[in-house]
């Protein structure tokens, strides 16, 4: 960093810095309290209203590590390694005697310690002549078993109150037994596009028209938080037409989610409708791109205003609406995974704003783990952030930077990726 970029700072005046902006929102979020049980096959990415405790020990019993023979750790030494063969226990088959003094059994892998037996020893060091089978040598108390319970204790605590469960998590849950859950309700979000120049793909565009793709990236980040959507699609340019919307989108959703006409001097009407409809702040946030944002509450909703360009949406919904949604949702907080690594490029940049550039995350000849930008960064440009698995986070007081220097990158989590 330049000694200019480290004096240089950081107040950037009419504009709310990013951790107030985030602060703001968060102190209205009321998280939802709702609670369904659900039966675990449809439990993915739900969000868990109670703790899940072990109802069993995972393993239930001790078993066999391997296929071989199961005997006393104190029945071989280095003088007796013949041991007399009594009986078998088979996966879900296990012997029901008990293993006495001089004597071993056969042993399959995921099978049941027999009664009398603490260890096994696999069957590749072990010679077998009728029922007497002898040991290649005398082996550790405990061997190639595993215990009851070393998975999971019965009682501990699996998963807390606000976990969002994962693939993985829908087979632990399996190996626990547990059927059911109880998990927080699906949140419900509309999504409203304005903007007369906008059209849905399939249509045919005209002179001046764009494609909309707001809507359907947000769709997307939404269905991954598992969050329902009702798609409003693209709404005229027309005071009555979104009024009507908003106040539909208001009555049936948990949050609303409009792109566009959030800035000043826009021409639509989305402002001034939203206005009327509840208490709406619109902000200036010191951050690049995005920097229109409103945010407010409807009368049954909160509402989410993103900028119309399309980093800017993508980049606002993820760095301001996600964890709001994420609050709502009564879930454990989102980790991002932050990493300070040396830029292979030149960054463009003037100090003022945090800045969140589009970047890809390598390793180069070296060795080095760098970082590298998307190349052009202008919020319509979708592709910048299409490349990127990370963002390149600049702090506001930074200047331009240059290739070598060391920056922040936050790693894309699973709702860009
Ligand atoms: P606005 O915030 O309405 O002034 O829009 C800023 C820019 O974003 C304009 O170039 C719009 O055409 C574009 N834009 C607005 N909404 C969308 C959308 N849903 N999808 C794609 N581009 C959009
Ligand atoms: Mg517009």
């Amino acid at each position: 960093m330049t000694d200019k970029a480290l004096v240089d700072c950081c107040s950037a005046p009419g504009l709310l810095p990013f951790e107030q902006a985030m602060e703001n929102m968060l102190a209205l979020i009321t998280p939802v309290k709702d609670v369904e049980t659900i039966s675990i096959t449809s439990a993915l990415n739900r969000i868990l209203a109670e703790n899940v405790i072990s109802p069993i020990n995972v393993p239930p019993h001790n078993n066999s590590a391997m296929d071989g023979y199961a005997f006393a750790a104190s029945a071989l030494s280095d003088n007796n390694r013949t041991l007399t063969l009594a009986g078998r226990s088979m996966a879900g088959a296990p012997f029901d005697g008990v293993c006495q003094q001089g004597q071993c059994i056969r042993i399959m892998t995921g099978a049941k310690m027999p009664t009398g037996c603490d260890s096994v020893e696999m069957q590749e060091n072990c010679q077998v002549n009728g029922d007497q089978i002898t040991f290649a040598q005398a082996k550790k108390l405990g061997s190639h078993v595993r215990n009851a319970g070393e998975d999971i204790a019965i009682g501990q605590t699996v998963f807390t109150k606000g976990h969002r469960i994962t693939a993985v998590d829908l087979g632990m849950l399996a190996s626990l037994g547990v059927e059911k859950i109880n998990v927080v309700r699906k949140l419900k979000v509309a999504l409203i596009s304005t903007g007369d120049e906008l059209k849905a793909p399939g249509q045919a565009l005209s002179e001046g028209d764009i494609y909309e793709s707001n809507a359907h990236f947000l769709s997307g980040l939404l269905a991954k938080l598992n969050i329902e959507v009702i798609d409003f699609g693209i709404i005229e340019d027309d005071k009555a037409a979104i009024e009507n919307a908003f106040k539909q989108a208001d009555a049936l959703a948990d949050a609303v989610i409009s792109s566009g006409g959030v800035s000043v001097g826009d021409a639509d009407y989305t402002k001034e409708v939203l206005e009327s409809l509840g208490q709406i702040d619109f902000w200036k946030i010191a951050i690049k791109p995005g920097k229109p944002f409103a945010f407010g509450t409807l009368s049954n909703s909160v509402f989410f205003g993103l900028p119309g360009n399309p980093v800017s949406a993508l980049v606002t919904a993820h760095q301001l609406a996600l964890p709001a949604l994420v609050k709502m949702q009564n879930a454990q907080a989102i980790k991002r995974v932050s990493i300070k690594v040396k830029t292979a490029s030149d960054l463009k940049k003037s100090p003022g704003r945090l800045d969140f550039q589009r970047g890809v995350l390598s390793v180069n000849e070296q060795g080095e783990t760098v970082v590298t930008s998307t190349g052009s960064q202008g919020s319509g440009i979708l592709s910048s952030i299409a490349k990127a698995n990370c963002y390149i986070v600049l702090e506001a007081c930074r200047g331009k930077v240059a290739a070598g220097e060391m920056v922040n990158v936050e790693l894309f989590d699973q709702y860009l990726q």
